[in-house]
């Protein structure tokens, strides 16, 4: 079959399920080359509106020469971060009218997760990623001078490190604890704490890499003045563990624990996004922490939003495979083994 007849296919495929699934939507980020790296590039074509993705096999053997996934869109490796968030404006804006909101960023460590959601410490505002706009617009929308709604906003922030979970924002409270903000400069105050008591661990991948997941919750409560009516949002941005399968000869010890954890945590995210999509009546909510502190903001009134992220190199091949599968998933778009074409 040639190409064009596969990707019509898988459009009128995706179309189908598109009109089933609930408000889940995948983005796939291709994180840039980076300078100095000494490795090959593999062939990834994609186009970025309609979220078409062929990954070419840098071995060229068996069947699978090539693969093809399809997400809600795929930002290519020169996407700025302005126009990454461009995308997610609308979801914030609707949290005042009442919805919860959860963005996640989902990949092996080093492809780029951090910097989608937080950006690199550059300071520079056109760096800023989607953490601090998502707050920014938040707080301008609140703080508009027509509104007759009163708001609150409150801030918690957890860490789940070995399905335990841990606030990051204070010591020594049974549950976790909420901050009231004003400012997004409070938020960023807050999330500086949460960072530094952030579990760190080493993995020869990426030094600073966490083998944790973070979980910054946003509250808003908004009271309308003129009709005395409440209405509750919410907005959680995750930043999820490194999803690299762990070669079991090369850990040992606490590396397993927490490499078994990961992995039992992310698949039972992908069970419950899964479910949500196809509208399953059991959604498996209780098979992790993570999903547990998610349960009232994953289904019902939320939104979901995953950032899925890629590495370009070849040595990160078969991760990537992995990687854009779980999305596949997740995204309610099955488009059975991932094809391959010739
Ligand atoms: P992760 O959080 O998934 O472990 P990072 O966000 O730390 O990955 O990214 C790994 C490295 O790649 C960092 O040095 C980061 O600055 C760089 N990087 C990631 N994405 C981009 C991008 N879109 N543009 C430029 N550099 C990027």
């Amino acid at each position: 079959k040639n190409y064009d007849v596969i990707v019509e296919e898988n459009r009128r495929l995706y179309n189908e399920v598109q009109e089933l699934k609930g408000n889940i939507r995948v983005y796939c980020r291709i994180r840039p080359f980076l300078e100095g790296q000494n490795k090959t590039e593999t062939s990834i074509e994609y186009t970025g509106e309609n979220g078409e993705l062929v990954i070419a096999n840098p071995l060229k053997q068996g069947k699978d020469t090539h693969r093809f996934f399809k997400f809600n869109k795929v930002f290519g490796p020169t996407s700025t971060q302005e126009e990454v968030f461009l995308d997610t404006r609308p979801l914030i804006r609707s949290i005042l009218d009442g919805y919860n909101v959860c963005i996640f960023a989902y990949g092996q460590t080093g492809s780029g997760k951090t910097y989608t959601m937080s950006g690199p410490s550059t300071n520079s505002e056109e760096d800023w990623g989607v953490n601090y706009r998502a707050l920014n617009d938040l707080f301008h929308l609140t703080q508009s001078s027509e509104n007759t709604v009163m708001y609150e906003v409150g801030v918690q922030m957890v860490e789940i490190y070995n399905e335990q979970v841990r606030d990051l924002l204070s010591h020594d409270v049974p549950d976790a604890s909420m901050h009231c903000v004003k400012a997004t400069e409070d938020v960023l105050e807050l999330m500086n704490i949460g960072l530094t008591n952030r579990a760190v661990g080493a993995t020869a991948l990426n030094e600073k890499s966490s083998r944790s997941h973070s979980v910054l919750s946003v509250h808003v409560r908004g009271v309308d003045v003129k009709t005395d009516s409440t209405l509750r949002g919410s907005l959680h941005l995750v930043d999820l563990a490194g999803s690299e399968r762990v070669d079991r000869s090369e850990v040992t010890g606490d590396r397993l624990k927490e490499a078994q954890h990961i992995n039992k945590s992310l698949s039972a995210l992908g069970d419950v996004i899964f479910a949500l999509a196809h509208k399953n009546p059991h959604v498996p909510y209780r098979n992790s922490k993570l999903t547990q502190v998610l349960q009232n903001s994953l289904g019902g009134q939320a939104k979901t939003l995953m950032f899925v992220q890629i590495n370009p190199d070849e040595d990160s091949y078969a991760e990537t495979v992995s990687t854009l599968k779980f999305a596949e998933r997740v995204s309610g778009v099955e488009l059975g083994a991932a094809r391959s074409y010739k």
